[in-house]
Order: structure tokens, then C-alpha cells, then sequence
């Protein structure tokens, strides 16, 4: 169990005691973060005004090895299989740019993918002659296994795997998905952006090759941070599109050795306080206790899906079996913006997502945008049935 005033007490955005404050409901867009993260970077932005970056970092160098340390406990990784950077499109990319493709190579993404993999998976394609297929969902709206099963061969290199998705609650069965696209040899990147910080993660059993994620989001760490899980295998075989002298070692006039690890997916410069914020933030979370964390998402999420739906006119989207803690509805007569913008009005965070986020799935549902409500844990039942009351009163 957590102890929910400690974790009030420990986030400079929460209201102390009973006193009302905002209702913030984005931690899938850009979370609170807990104290010791806002000091962290602060502290160690003053430090570098004080004796210059260089010696700031050094001064910290077992705290920025630990990033990766409490990176691999929380997703059962080793630390040389992670590379930080500054955001999970950043560290997805960086992935998907170095699997060589041919033409006639397949890519399959989920229909439920994040724009910036779609682009990304598209602008590869016409470069190299790859096609780009979508992995159908089933009726319940994740992703179809049998369907997957069908549609792959020897000829699929890559699949896209989104474990959550930008725009509501779905959760995708990664562990099935991956053991299928393995069978026939193809790679999978998991999209975990939506899902680190609120489910558990577990890249070595669920086998998947690489994984993206943020750090703003519900890991509640800085704006401008994110990593990539990098199989220890691939991690020493793939060679990333670009490097430098971090991601490899000028060894000779005509030569270059790549980083015997993930690190040859990193560049050497970065902003050194947001990444031991972020630190910060991971060993939060480990300290709290995942699974504690996990269930008090969880049981909001629930709370809003059930309490949403019994005011007239206001629909959940969230599809699949599984959900996540994002809550995703449209209110009729209300433009999901305008119902965004009259709660902030009151002083409740929600975010929109749209259309262009993830297209192919709102094509198919006929959505232009949806409201989405993300509670993480911090937030108060209280809170909560302030926000379902101000979208009763819309
Ligand atoms: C936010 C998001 C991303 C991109 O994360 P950035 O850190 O902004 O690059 C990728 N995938 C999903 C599902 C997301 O929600």
C-alpha cells in the first residue's frame, strides 16, 4: 500500500491537506514530478553555475551510472542494455534506423501506433523499398494474434509493438505478440512509452529486442529525457546511422570502434541535470514500490471508468480487454477541446488527444479527438469525483 499523504506531501503540485487545490489529470502527457526530482535538477543546475559543467558531472558520475542501474531494476534490464537520450521518439528511432532493410523487406505496426513510428516506418520504406503493413486489431480492439499470426513470414524484419497507446486505456499483449513475431525471426520494438511508470515491464521475459520510453510521463521525471532497451545481443551487433566519439572510439586514422554496448546508441553530450533527474525519479518509483504504484493507477482508472459513464451523454473509448490508467471519452455536444478548456477552467488538468496521433486507429473508430484523463497515483479519490462532477455540470 502506499502511503498516500507521503506522496502528496513529496509533490510540490498537490494541495497540502484538505485544502483544495488543481486536479491534475496528465500524467500520460507531462506528470507532476515528486520533489526530489525538481531538486535534483535544480541542485545540479547551480552546481554547473558554480564550477562549470565538467566538473558538475564528475562530481556526480556514480549518481549518472545509477540512472541505468535503477532503469534496468524497474524493467529487469542490465544497465549496459539501456541508452539514455532525450525522448522515447528519439531512442525508438534510433533503434529502427539501424536494422538495414531491402526492398521487399515487410515492417508491421500496430494499429494503435504512435505517429512519430509511423512517419518514421514510412520515410524507411520509400528509402528502401520496404513495405509497411498494419497488424489488424480484433473485435475487442488490441491487437489480433491470430491475425498476426497469419500475416507473418520470413520477410517481416521489424514489428512495431505499442504496449499502450497515446489516446486511452488499451493495454496490447505484448508477451503473445513478441513470441509470435519471433518465430519467424523478426525484430520487436516495443513502444512502452505510455506504459513505463504505471504497469510493469519486463523486457527480458516478455523477449521483445529493443523498447522506448519517456521520462516526463508517468515516470514523473523531466521534460527532454527518455532511454531505449537495447538486447544485449543487438546491442553489440547493430550499428546506429550516426555516431560520435561516445558511441564509438576513433581507434586509428582510417578506423572506429563502436561502444561494446548500448551506449553506441547514445551521443556524448546532454543535459546532465535532467538525467539525474530522471534518475531520481526512477529510484522514487523503486522506492515506493512498483506494484503499489501499479495498483493505485489502476484502481483510479477504475474508479473514473466506472463513475464517467453514468453521466448522461459522456462516453468511455477506451477499447481492448486489459486497460491502462488513461481514460479516454467524448462528452456529445461538447468538442473534447472545449471540454478541456472548460475544465481548466476550474482548475482540472485533462489533455486531448487527436486524430493525427494515432491515425489509424481513430480512422477506424470514426474519432476525431477523444479527452483523455490520466490519474496517477498522487491524485485523491477527492480530486476525482471533482472532475466527474465538473463533467456533469458541462
Ligand atoms: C508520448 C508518446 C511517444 C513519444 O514520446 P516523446 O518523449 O514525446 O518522444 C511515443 N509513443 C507514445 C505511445 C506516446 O504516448
Amino acid at each position: 500500500m502506499l502511503d498516500h499523504d507521503r506522496v502528496r506531501a513529496d509533490t510540490p503540485g498537490c494541495a497540502p491537506g484538505a485544502e483544495p487545490g488543481q486536479v491534475f489529470l496528465d500524467s500520460a502527457g507531462s506528470s507532476l514530478p515528486p520533489r526530489v526530482v525538481l531538486d535534483t535538477v535544480i541542485a545540479h543546475l547551480r552546481r554547473e553555475s558554480e564550477i562549470g559543467g565538467y566538473r558538475a558531472a564528475n562530481e556526480r558520475l556514480d549518481d549518472l551510472a545509477d540512472v541505468k542501474t535503477a532503469i534496468g531494476a524497474l524493467i529487469n534490464a542490465a544497465p549496459a542494455s539501456i541508452a539514455l537520450s532525450d525522448s522515447a521518439s528519439r531512442s525508438w528511432a534510433d533503434f529502427f534506423y539501424a536494422i538495414p532493410l531491402a526492398p521487399g523487406d515487410r515492417i508491421l505496426i500496430s494499429e494503435a501506433d504512435y505517429a512519430s513510428n509511423a512517419i518514421a516506418a514510412l520515410q524507411r520504406a520509400r528509402a528502401s523499398g520496404a513495405t509497411v503493413e498494419t497488424i489488424p486489431s480484433d473485435h475487442t480492439g488490441q491487437i489480433d494474434l491470430d491475425a498476426l499470426t497469419a500475416l507473418v513470414d520470413e520477410r517481416v524484419r521489424l514489428v512495431s509493438l505499442l504496449h499502450v497507446p497515446t489516446n486511452g486505456g488499451l493495454v496490447n499483449p505484448v508477451a503473445e505478440a513478441t513470441r509470435i513475431a519471433r518465430s519467424v525471426g523478426a525484430l520487436v520494438l516495443l513502444d512502452a512509452c505510455q506504459s513505463t511508470g504505471q504497469l510493469p515491464i519486463d523486457v527480458t521475459a516478455w523477449d521483445v529486442d529493443a523498447l522506448s520510453a519517456t521520462g516526463r510521463k508517468w515516470l514523473r521525471g523531466p521534460r527532454g529525457t527518455g532511454f531505449l532497451y537495447v538486447r544485449p545481443e543487438l546491442a553489440t551487433s547493430l550499428e546506429p546511422q550516426r555516431l560520435d566519439l561516445h558511441s564509438a572510439q576513433w581507434s586509428g586514422p582510417d578506423e572506429y570502434r563502436l561502444a561494446p554496448d548500448a551506449s553506441r546508441f547514445e551521443f556524448w553530450e546532454c543535459d546532465v541535470a535532467a538525467r539525474l533527474g530522471l534518475g531520481a525519479a526512477v529510484r522514487y518509483l523503486l522506492e515506493l514500490g512498483p506494484e503499489n504504484v501499479y495498483a493505485a493507477v489502476a484502481e483510479r482508472s477504475a474508479y473514473l471508468r466506472k463513475a464517467l459513464p453514468e453521466i448522461p451523454g459522456v462516453t468511455v473509448r477506451d477499447i481492448g480487454i486489459r486497460h491502462s490508467g488513461t481514460v479516454s471519452f467524448t462528452v456529445d455536444g461538447h468538442e473534447p477541446i472545449a471540454v478541456r478548456d472548460r475544465l481548466a477552467e476550474r482548475d482540472i488538468t485533462v489533455t486531448v488527444s487527436h486524430a493525427g496521433s494515432t491515425l489509424l486507429d481513430m480512422t477506424a473508430r470514426g474519432l476525431a479527438s477523444v479527452v483523455r484523463a490520466s490519474a496517477h497515483y498522487f491524485v485523491s479519490f477527492a480530486e476525482l469525483d471533482r472532475f466527474v462532477a465538473a463533467v456533469a455540470d458541462l
